[in-house]
């Protein structure tokens, strides 16, 4: 299965994969989480990549093309995988479709997570994460970590990601609407897309997600 996720950013694209590698053992591919590595790493492709990071701006598509590419060439993604911030452009839309074709798998369904601009300020300024191990917390959302500031995994440190800031989100939401909402229509008419509502309580919604993926699923074959 060959899923993408599409969804502003603080949508809860990570939260949703979680139910799609449970359900399909297939592995979350996550351009954001891969390039964030990069960066704290020092790596040529994360000294590249840091300061649109920063600003909240799209790593030039080229940039982020590669290393899709490379990523789908392991092993792990034999079976399937779930695309998380991977297409953001039209560009890069367009690329992932020829590689796709290439190696005959292609997208079996786009699930677009549907939340309201409100929601999406609420989970991007609540969104916390270990430092250490990487376990995701919301401070506004019901999710904090039991004690403040401490993973309740692990024990490290809990922080802030730096374009979690108010000034980048603002930032980030514009670049959403105006590089990225255009895929809504693009996968529409490709007859892939799936709308998913994902306001509400976070069990009740995590149920309903999955729901719609076996049904996505059920009805791409
Ligand atoms: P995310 O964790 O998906 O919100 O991504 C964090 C940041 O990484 C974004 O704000 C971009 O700067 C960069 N990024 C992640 N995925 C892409 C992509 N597909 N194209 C361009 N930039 C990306």
């Amino acid at each position: 299965m060959q899923f993408i996720l599409l969804g502003e950013p603080g949508a809860g694209k990570g939260t949703y994969a979680s139910v799609l590698i449970r359900k399909f053992q297939i592995p979350q591919i996550s351009t954001g989480d891969i390039l964030r590595s990069a960066v704290k790493a020092g790596t040529p492709l994360g000294l590249q990549a840091q300061d649109y990071m920063k600003k909240g701006l799209l790593v030039p598509d080229q940039v982020v093309i590669g290393l899709v590419k490379e990523r789908l060439k392991q092993a792990d993604t034999a079976k399937g995988f779930i695309l998380d911030g991977f297409p953001r452009t039209i560009p890069q839309a367009k690329e992932l479709e020829n590689l796709l074709q290439e190696v005959g798998r292609p997208i079996n369904a786009v699930l677009k997570i549907e939340v309201c601009r409100k929601t999406l300020i609420e989970r991007l300024t609540g969104r916390r994460s270990c430092k250490s191990c990487g376990a995701g917390y919301n401070v506004n959302t019901g999710l904090p970590p039991k004690k403040a500031g401490v993973c309740d995994k692990c024990g490290g440190e809990i922080i802030q990601r730096a374009d979690d800031q108010p000034a980048t989100i603002e930032n980030r939401l514009n670049v959403y609407q105006k590089e990225t909402a255009p895929l809504v229509e693009y996968y529409e008419k490709e007859g892939l897309l799936k709308r998913i509502p994902c306001e509400g309580p976070l069990d009740e919604v995590l149920k309903r997600f999955e729901k719609a993926s076996l049904a996505a699923v059920a009805s791409s074959k």
